[in-house]
């Protein structure tokens, strides 16, 4: 089933990885106009993995009139025809996602045990979701023949860099969109395997387009007059000026951008259980997402029995090799992250908010952060406020339910939370507070590619996954 999990891959020696990689443009794998190339490293021993090449202004331009081509013959076929091309895409992510879950946890330092056991299963439950859209769109409510928009510029960040691949393209080709995806500048090479796979479905050149680079192509693709929609997953500032460079034009833009989740622990919670979804909250993915519980709300008087037994779990974390099967923290994505993460611990320090990190011996070479916690923190604190997207936890107490409530919204974001307790009748009536896209109640971190998912406030807007997901790719 598309929910299976993939077998645990034995090494690196699964995957094979080419010293050179093209953009992937109407079908065919090729260089850049200018011929400029850069290097994608593995976070976890700095070793370079490959190059790829590095698209400009004239590569967009070419991509998205392949995309243009394409998109007359990809719109006008019957629904139940591209159903059958996402479902062969679907399968084949399925065969090779020992190949893919490898080549992830190489190029971003994510544990194996992560990309084999969510993202991988995921991705395929994506495109096995939306395939089974691709017929039905008639009688999903929009009335007869609901249109796709045109061309898609897709511009995706590099924490879960085949999931949020999966979250843009199963859509917009289910709806017969055609596309221009291009990944993260530290994450390049899952998109340009899964660029190998759509040849392998046979897939229509010019469909998908994979386009490797920086920020510069990202924005010259956005701003393309012949792009008609646009999405994107990253930072605030960045979704911000994409929204600014967009308006007064008639793309249609989702934004997908950046969180502060609060994970609320009231004191009839159970406490085992609340400290594991605390764990996997923050900690999953090195804290590397966006809807991550960075700040812990937990109730005065449980305050010191949760924070003892969540360091006796910490301290029992396994930081290490990202291949290996029993690793919980792989690395951090790159040198430039680490740095952020670490300038924001230390205005914490200076702030006066008390930092613990769990005892663990850091690699010598590649990008590592300890499991971290600030307890002694105030609202004012920029450790309270700021997305620090790393394995830091910020640690607040409250008293009553409406002050958990009020603290958990004093945020420029509104990503995600959790809710903590026995009581049913307080998760509704909390979760019905909490200006969140998603309320966990008693989970964290769970993902199904049926449910919709986005920002309330400054984390975006627009939805992906679910029926809502389909709705950013048509004109209705
Ligand atoms: P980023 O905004 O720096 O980069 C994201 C992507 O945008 C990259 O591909 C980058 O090359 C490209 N880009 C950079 N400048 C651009 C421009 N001016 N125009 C167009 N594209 C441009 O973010 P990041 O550091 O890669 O990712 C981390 C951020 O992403 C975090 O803030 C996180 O919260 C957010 N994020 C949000 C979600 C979500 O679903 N809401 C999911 C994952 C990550």
């Amino acid at each position: 089933s598309a929910f299976e999990y993939a077998p645990a891959p034995e090494s690196r020696s699964v995957v094979d990885i080419a010293p050179s990689y093209g953009l992937f443009i109407d079908g065919e794998f090729t260089e850049a106009a200018d011929g400029k190339v850069f290097k994608t490293v593995s976070p976890s021993s700095e070793e370079v993995l490959s190059e790829v090449a590095q698209a400009g202004a004239a590569d967009v331009d070419r991509a998205v009139k392949a995309a243009r081509k394409a998109f007359e013959k990809w719109s006008a076929l019957p629904g139940s025809e591209r159903a059958k091309y996402l479902f062969r895409i679907a399968r084949i992510i399925q065969e090779r996602s020992r190949e893919l879950a490898v080549l992830e946890t190489l190029d971003n330092g994510k544990p194996i045990k992560e990309t084999r056991d969510a993202d991988l299963p995921l991705v395929a439950a994506h495109f096995f979701y939306y395939a089974g859209w691709a017929d039905k769109l008639d009688h999903a409510g929009y009335g007869a023949n609901p249109r796709p928009l045109g061309v898609a510029g897709q511009v995706i960040p590099w924490n879960f860099p085949l999931l949020m691949l999966a979250w843009k393209i199963a859509p917009a080709l289910a709806t017969g969109n055609t596309l221009v995806l291009k990944p993260a500048e530290t994450t390049p090479l899952s998109a340009l395997f899964f660029a190998d796979i759509c040849r392998q479905a046979g897939l229509p050149k010019g469909v998908v387009n994979i386009l490797t680079g920086y920020g510069d192509a990202g924005e010259a693709l956005v701003t393309h007059p012949d792009v008609n929609k646009v999405a994107f997953t990253g930072s605030t500032a960045v979704g911000k000026a994409i929204a600014r460079s967009v308006a007064g034009t008639d793309k249609k833009v989702t934004l997908e951008l950046g969180g502060k989740g609060a994970n609320i622990v009231f004191d009839d919670a159970p406490i085992d259980q609340a400290v594991e979804g605390i764990v996997t909250g923050i900690f999953f993915n090195q804290g590397q997402v966006c809807c991550a519980g960075s700040r812990l709300l937990v109730q005065e008087s449980v305050q010191d029995e949760v924070l003892d037994a969540l360091k006796r779990r910490l301290s029992t974390l396994r930081l290490g090799d990202p291949l290996d099967k029993n690793t919980d923290i792989g690395a951090i994505n790159s040198a430039e992250q680490l740095a952020r993460i670490t300038s924001l611990v230390e205005t914490g320090e200076a702030e006066g908010a008390e930092r613990w990190s769990a005892p663990c011996e850091l690699p010598s070479s590649g990008y590592w952060f300890a499991p971290t916690l600030f307890t002694n923190v105030t609202q004012a604190h920029t450790v309270a406020r700021d997305e620090i997207f790393g394995p830091v936890l910020s640690v607040l107490s409250f008293r009553t339910p409406d002050e958990a409530v009020a603290k958990a919204n004093n945020s420029q974001y509104g990503l995600s939370a959790g809710i903590w307790t026995e009581k049913g009748s307080r998760i509704l009536a909390v979760a019905n507070k909490l200006r969140a896209g998603v309320v966990w109640a008693n989970t964290f971190n769970k993902f199904d590619p049926t449910s919709p998912f986005g920002g309330y406030k400054e984390s975006g807007y627009g939805r992906e996954g679910g029926r809502h997901g389909l709705e950013a790719y048509l004109d209705v």
